[in-house]
């Protein structure tokens, strides 16, 4: 597996490090802007994975507050267990831009460039480098970045397509270029799933507890087992598969 910790960034441990609200899925990272001009007290209450400062000069230039596929704050309940929040550090100038955004303050070249390397250090968790660009609040099945004004009809931050591209000088990678990833859903009686996920494997991690529905996975009778390709085109195995799917998991992450 890749890092936890973005290599260079300033690490200051907030309320959901090690993973006290459990791991996200690592498919559809968020990017936000603070509104803000420091924001260091909200990062360390466990709202956001990384929060990226207007200037080299503050800690580092960038901070971290909660391993990369740590759930926290950074949107409303079900979205912030898909991906990490990346917050700029910018505020309002009046006005919304034709992509229905908030328009901000400038990126400083350090946003910038630090913009660069939490994009392609989530591309090597793999998620693809490619920013939603659909009808707001329907995300769903879309794997990769999204803006908080896609997701959240109180919100209209994020980045503009501009700025997008700044940070991700090669362009959007083609479509599934994230890798394989497999996401394996255990439903139970009880009415809890137990979510396992990974990245050109099969498991990473699972999550224990959390309603069925909140998956959009069909509640049945019966135990089930569904697994997905790349958070798509999510497929019900029996239990049998998913056991073994799972045992071999636990080998490659052993
Ligand atoms: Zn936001």
């Amino acid at each position: 597996m890749p890092d936890l910790w973005l290599p260079g960034a300033y690490i200051d441990k907030g309320v959901n490090a090690g993973y006290k609200n459990g791991r996200c899925q690592m498919i559809r990272p968020v990017e936000h802007a603070t509104v803000g001009s420091d924001s260091r007290g909200v990062g360390r209450r466990g709202y956001m994975n990384f929060l990226v400062h207007r200037e080299a000069s503050r800690e580092n230039g960038c901070t971290q507050y909660a391993e990369i596929d740590s759930v926290t704050w950074h949107s409303f309940e079900p979205h912030r267990l898909f991906g990490p929040g990346v917050e700029y550090e910018r505020l309002t100038t009046g006005g919304m831009n034709a992509e229905g955004l908030s328009n901000f303050e400038d990126l400083t070249e350090n946003q910038i460039e630090w913009g660069k390397r939490i994009h392609a250090f989530c591309h090597e968790w793999g998620v693809p480098l490619d920013l939603y660009n659909g009808p707001r609040y329907e995300v769903d099945g879309w794997f990769g970045w999204v803006n908080h004004k896609d997701i959240d009809p109180s919100r209209s931050d994020g980045l503009t397509r501009a700025e997008w591209n700044l940070m991700v000088p090669s362009g959007p990678t083609s479509e599934g270029d994230g890798g394989l990833m497999w996401n394996v859903f255990y439903g139970n009686l009880d009415g809890t799933v137990t979510f396992i996920h990974g990245i050109g494997a099969v498991v990473a991690f699972r999550l224990v507890g959390r309603p069925v529905g909140m998956f959009g996975l069909p509640m049945g009778e019966l135990d089930y087992i569904g697994f997905n390709v790349n958070g798509m085109n999510t497929r019900l195995v029996t239990p049998e598969v998913g056991n073994k799917l799972e045992k071999a998991s636990a080998k490659l992450l052993a």
